[in-house]
């Protein structure tokens, strides 16, 4: 269990002020101005020792991230946060964006001088009314307080940051799509090569980073990479918030160590499993875009990158939806094949026509109105789609029916038996 003083989120709850007096009191912008006199090379090593991987959902390296951006160049560069959260499940970064804006800010500043960017973006999920607001203050009292700005800090590092509201699509957390959407046109993902680093914002140099990604960076240089590397496992280092939902008897955002085991995050910190762990069904332990665990696989799972790896999921977002056995699993995949079928942005034939194919036959699934052998055409149908497409909602479409096919293809046999059975009778 995360000790209190390993925390980085401490007012994750709201329990103190947001505004720029109740971050100081927290130790939020302490002496930055030496963290960005450190200079972008020192502060690139330093994360890349820490071990800190992206919290987003891909978990690339943050520091190796930065580490691609060009040198400086009469081409301005840009930070984007990348703050569109929307993957079903998942409500850590929003907060974070209203109960500690101030953290966000300190670790844009700190980030855009490691990738040499003056200019930071922070791309707001448009349905964030409340957290935009609390922000756009926090961003305000920054700017009044020299914080950010020219000599941001009184470091010479001029840093400007805005604010931009995005119209509430999931695939504008996509990062290339997002740039599109902040560049004013349609969200919709770019082809890659080039990345972002090469061309990105306006066609100029451009790293895109999550949130919690950005926010815990403050206190990872102010603590040391030794430090944050010491909690977790290797590879799978530091704090994460994990967001536990569904059939649990007190639902929670909690800050934990990378590699708490999954049944022992639910025990401690959301009550357990509603009628007890024995009454558990499934578990989706990253997301909605992740394979769902059955009972089985659940009981030794480990939350991080590889120990969610080892048992056929993923750590994606965190956002943990537990199921116990009042649950239709069918039902509650063919729920999200449908909020993938919606969200797709059209312009890649296997998403475009896969995800609708998808949420088609799964509704049949759902009533039993099909055939045992299209369980099997189901599954190869997700397997055209999965890896063919521009970006990853397309895996992501196709990931939760392969869990569901992979872990409960009995249970799907059975309702086609059954309605088969039925129909029979009934003529
Ligand atoms: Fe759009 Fe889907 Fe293709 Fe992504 S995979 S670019 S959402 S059509």
């Amino acid at each position: 269990m995360l000790a209190d003083k390993d925390h980085i989120f401490t007012n994750l709850y709201g329990q103190a002020p947001w505004t720029l007096e109740g971050a100081r009191r927290r130790g939020v912008w302490d002496n930055t101005v030496a963290i960005i006199q450190e200079g972008s090379a020192a502060i690139i090593e330093e994360i890349k020792a820490s071990g800190l991987r992206g919290r987003g959902g891909a978990g690339f390296g943050t520091g190796l991230k930065w580490s691609f951006m060009p040198k400086p160049s009469e081409r301005p560069h840009y930070l984007i946060v990348n703050a569109d959260e929307s993957e079903p499940g998942t409500c850590k970064d929003r907060d974070i964006l209203r109960f500690d804006p101030h953290l966000l800010l300190e670790g844009a500043v700190c980030a855009a001088v490691a990738v040499h960017a003056h200019t930071v973006y922070i791309y707001i999920r448009g349905e964030f009314v409340n957290e935009a607001r609390h922000l756009q203050h926090a961003i305000n009292e920054a700017y009044e307080a020299g914080l950010i700005g020219k000599n941001a800090c009184g470091s010479g590092w001029d840093c400007d940051i805005y604010l931009h509201r995005g119209a509430g699509a999931y695939v504008c957390g996509e990062e290339t799509a997002l740039l599109e959407s902040l560049e004013g046109k349609k969200g919709q993902p770019r082809n890659k090569p080039p990345f972002p680093a090469n061309a990105g914002l306006y066609a100029c140099p451009t790293t895109v980073n999550n949130v919690e990604t950005i926010a815990s960076v403050p206190t990872i240089l102010r603590r040391s990479a030794k430090w944050y590397a010491s909690i977790g496992r290797p590879k799978n280092a530091g704090t994460k918030l994990f967001c536990i939902s569904g059939h649990v008897n007190t639902p929670c955002n909690v800050e934990e160590s990378m590699g708490i085991p999954l049944r022992e995050l639910i025990e401690k910190h959301a009550g357990g499993v509603r009628g007890g762990w024995d009454h558990l069904l499934a578990i989706i332990p990253g997301g909605s875009s992740v394979p769902v665990l059955p009972k089985h696989l659940c009981e030794d799972a480990i939350m991080d990158y590889d120990g969610l790896s080892a048992v056929g999921s993923a750590l994606g977002s965190a956002g943990v939806i537990v199921m116990d056995q009042s649950t239709d699993i069918i039902a509650a995949i063919a729920r999200l094949s449908r909020f993938y079928m919606h969200e797709s942005c059209g312009q890649c034939t296997p998403c475009r026509e896969g995800t609708g194919w998808i949420y088609r036959t799964m509704q049949r699934m759902v009533r039993g109105d099909a055939t045992v052998e299209e369980i099997d055409t189901l599954w190869d149908l997700t397997k055209e789609i999965e890896g063919r497409t521009i970006c990853a909602l397309g895996d992501a479409a196709a990931w939760p029916v392969q869990g569901l096919i992979r872990h409960f293809r009995p249970v799907m046999e059975e309702r086609i038996i059954r309605a088969r059975a039925q129909a029979k009778g009934a003529a």
